[in-house]
């Protein structure tokens, strides 16, 4: 086991952890900020009075050092260490990073009686909640996000130990867990990884001997025989079967025959799938690991940059109804992520472009994420995609954010919601386009438009923000004509969205990249922000 370090907010619980966790792992510990008391010879309070926070930072980086280089061990990092990025990239050079991911509220209530003894805590709650917004997207970058929320220590501790058996060797550079106890599981990203998916099953799912391989006719024609070979090379019986391809596969009579496929063709209940493709094979597929034989394992291998960086991590499956999109569905987690971002290569550049609207909308909950995002517009906008190192990285950092939500927040209580942003205005214009004729990402592209244009009319922005989202979709080729879309006919659609309750909605408002407000509002209200000039 590699060195392990713990980051998260303040009263986390990092200290208290890392000694469980130890113990549990069998390793030797150690606390930053102890280390730096005791060579100083003073408090970690008395250390920013005298040097200011820039003084204390460098001693930080100096002791981080030496930890890195030193031997393998649990490390509780200060609340302020992955916040400078040469720091997280450190310990992810050299360990695996574990953020105790913890809710506001519940940091704020531990945080009242240590307030006298930690430096930052003379702040208001006002100030420590804004200290909260600025963190969290960036502890979120740890390789491995566990909630705490109700746990004790020794549960915390147990769910890091699940977790990190799950991660798979490289996880600090080519991947993340998924943390949901007995369920976790490891998100792999990485050019030429189809080729290993084998390997990876067999270790992961050393009982299974058949495989149910689901695909659709645009991707099983390009990957769908090479990775059958692959798969049957190393033993395994392969039941191929792939659909029309197209969110109209998603309906139960396709669900029906795909079942039927697989159940004469000799899938037992020690079987797996395996789904290869986008979106729609990911949701159709997983749906039906859930309920073939009350449930069996599911490999997802997403070939769209939508499904690598979003659908394939989550564990949400399901299929339309006549009566509306995702009706019928099963919350079933994989067993594996595996993402080669080589077979975006193939994706039609309409695809593409379309998933840029989902990328953007990460870098907006993630503004470490603006840069990369920013110099990948143009080539993802491109008519041929270049493969790069950058744009594997973008794959694995937005996925990486989706992994770290669903951990905290499994099944969409609170934090997943803001996965939504831009989504509530987005449906509205894909419904009213009809399915197709507008593709999700486009609409969820100048649904962030539109979120930044109600947050900036409710105050909470400055319109500056409208222009910067619309340059960066314009520069991957993305329409951003959002007048075009704002009539009351289009808006209207919005009242038939499943997240409503009642006649107001949870609408999720910016006040800048990063800092994401969940704002409950009338939906008459949005739609008089957005038709007002
Ligand atoms: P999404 O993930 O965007 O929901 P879909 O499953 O609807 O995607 O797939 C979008 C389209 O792209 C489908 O026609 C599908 O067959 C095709 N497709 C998916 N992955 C690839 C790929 N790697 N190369 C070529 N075409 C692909
Ligand atoms: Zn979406």
């Amino acid at each position: 086991m590699p060195s392990i370090f713990l980051v998260g907010f303040m009263a986390s619980g990092k200290s208290e952890v890392s000694r469980v966790l130890a113990k549990r792992l069998n390793m030797p510990c150690v606390d930053l900020d102890s280390v730096i008391e005791e060579q100083t010879g003073m408090s970690i309070a008395s250390l920013f009075e005298q040097e200011g926070q820039a003084g204390f930072r460098l001693r930080e980086r100096a002791v981080l050092r030496d930890v890195c280089d030193g031997e393998a061990q649990v490390v509780a990092t200060g609340g302020g260490t992955p916040c400078q990025s040469e720091l997280l990239e450190m310990m992810q050079g050299a360990g695996i990073v574990v953020n105790l991911a913890t809710e506001l509220p519940t940091a704020l209530a531990r945080v009242g009686a240590q307030r006298a003894s930690r430096p930052l805590l003379s702040q208001s709650e006002t100030e420590i909640e804004t200290l909260y917004r600025l963190r969290a997207p960036i502890y979120r970058r740890a390789n491995i996000s566990v909630s705490t929320e109700g746990k004790r220590p020794e549960a915390v501790a147990r769910d890091v130990e699940y977790a990190l058996s799950n991660a798979l060797p490289k996880s600090g550079s080519n991947g993340c867990v998924v943390a949901l106890g007995e369920r976790s599981y490891p998100v792999h990203t990485e050019y030429g990884c189809l080729e290993t998916l084998a390997d990876s099953i067999a270790s992961r799912l050393p009982q299974v001997r058949r495989i149910g391989l689901v695909s659709d006719d645009n991707v099983g024609a390009l990957y769908g025989a090479s990775l059958r070979d692959s798969l049957e090379a190393s033993g395994y019986e392969v039941v191929t079967s792939t659909v029309v391809p197209g969110e109209k596969s998603k309906n139960l009579e396709v669900f029906g025959a795909l079942a039927n496929e697989m159940i004469s063709g000799g899938l037992d209940r020690s079987s797996a799938i395996v789904a290869l493709g986008g979106g729609v094979v990911g949701d159709l597929a997983g749906f039906l690991a859930a309920s073939l034989y009350r449930g069996i394992p599911i490999v997802q291998v997403p070939t769209t940059l939508l499904a690598m960086t979003d659908s394939s991590v989550g564990g949400k499956t399901g299929i339309n109804s006549e009566l509306g999109k995702n009706l019928i569905g099963a919350f079933w987690q994989p067993t594996l992520v595996w993402s080669d971002p080589t077979t975006l290569q193939t994706l039609p550049q309409r695809e593409r472009r379309a998933a840029f609207g989902e990328l953007v909308k990460y870098a907006l909950l993630d503004a470490g994420l603006w840069d990369t995002v920013e110099s990948l517009a143009p080539v993802l906008g491109a008519e041929e995609l270049e493969a790069s190192e950058e744009l594997g990285d973008l794959v694995r950092g937005c996925a990486n954010v989706k992994a770290a939500i669903v951990s905290a927040d499994e099944r969409e209580s609170g934090l997943r919601a803001t996965l939504n942003l831009g989504h509530t205005v987005g449906h509205a214009i894909e419904l009213h386009a009809g399915f197709g004729n507008v593709l999700h990402g486009e609409a969820v592209a100048l649904g962030l438009l539109a979120t930044c244009r109600v947050s900036n009319r409710l105050g909470l922005c400055d319109a500056e923000l409208e222009a910067r989202v619309a340059a960066i979709l314009e520069i991957a080729g993305l329409d951003t004509d959002l007048d075009a879309w704002m009539r009351p006919e289009v808006l209207e659609r919005m009242k038939v969205d499943k997240k409503r309750t009642g006649s107001s909605v949870r609408f999720i408002a910016l006040t800048q990249p990063g800092d994401v407000r969940l704002h409950e509002i009338e939906l008459s209200e949005i739609i008089g922000l957005l038709l007002t000039n």
